[in-house]
């Protein structure tokens, strides 16, 4: 496995994909480092701007506390504005966007805008149990259990389309979120081999 990152893409324009608890915030972290290209949040990019209390914050902190979803021209210019950045224009992980259809039509513009492209979107695979689990041992403000059972709500009516969307275009790969946190780094750089 060791060499995998060392042939890592010229440029790794990447989308974690995967319900609430699944991991994907850790493997942002992981892989940034393995493949050096930043990972972006958008859940924490909306927290930052919650606490700082910008006017952006402002407008969001009631919708993320029931653990709804920002409407979709707002995240379109977070977005477009965070990719526009300079250390983006050698790829990125995008971690907790696309996460609606017409997000991902979104991004699409986007980086046609850009011309970039996008080379795959890793799913995580985690059994509805082990998210609860995680996610209630988690604690964060945005977690009570209500907001975290109502969180997994909108991932399957909203964000679960998006398997279906990548599917079709080819971009998907498939990866057991279900194991050690070594194994699913391993897993997801073996992923982006295939
Ligand atoms: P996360 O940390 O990715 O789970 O995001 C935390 C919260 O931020 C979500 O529950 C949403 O309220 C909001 N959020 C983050 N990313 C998006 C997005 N792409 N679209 C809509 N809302 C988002």
């Amino acid at each position: 496995m060791g060499d995998v990152a060392d042939q890592s893409l010229a440029s790794a324009c990447l989308v974690l994909l995967g319900p609430p608890g699944c991991g994907k915030g850790t493997q942002a972290a992981r892989l940034s480092e393995r493949l050096d290209v930043p990972a972006i949040s958008t859940g924490d990019m909306l927290r930052a701007a919650v606490a700082e209390g910008s006017e952006l914050g402002q407008r969001v902190s009631g919708i993320m506390a029931v653990g709804a979803l920002v409407d979709d021209a707002t995240m379109a210019d977070v977005v477009r504005d965070r990719l526009g950045r300079d250390d983006a224009q050698g790829g990125f992980l995008l971690d907790g966007f696309p996460r609606t259809v017409p997000q991902a039509g979104t991004l699409s513009t986007v980086l046609e805008e850009r011309q970039q492209e996008l080379d795959a979107v890793l799913l995580f695979e985690v059994p509805e149990a082990v998210l609860l689990e995680r996610t209630l041992g988690r604690q964060r403000a945005d977690d009570s259990e209500e907001v975290i059972r109502h969180r997994l709500r909108v991932y399957e009516a909203e964000t679960r389309p998006l398997v279906g969307y990548y599917g079709e275009r080819d971009l998907l790969r498939r990866v057991n979120g279900d194991q050690s946190m070594e194994a699913v780094t391993a897993s997801l750089l073996e992923a982006l081999e295939s």
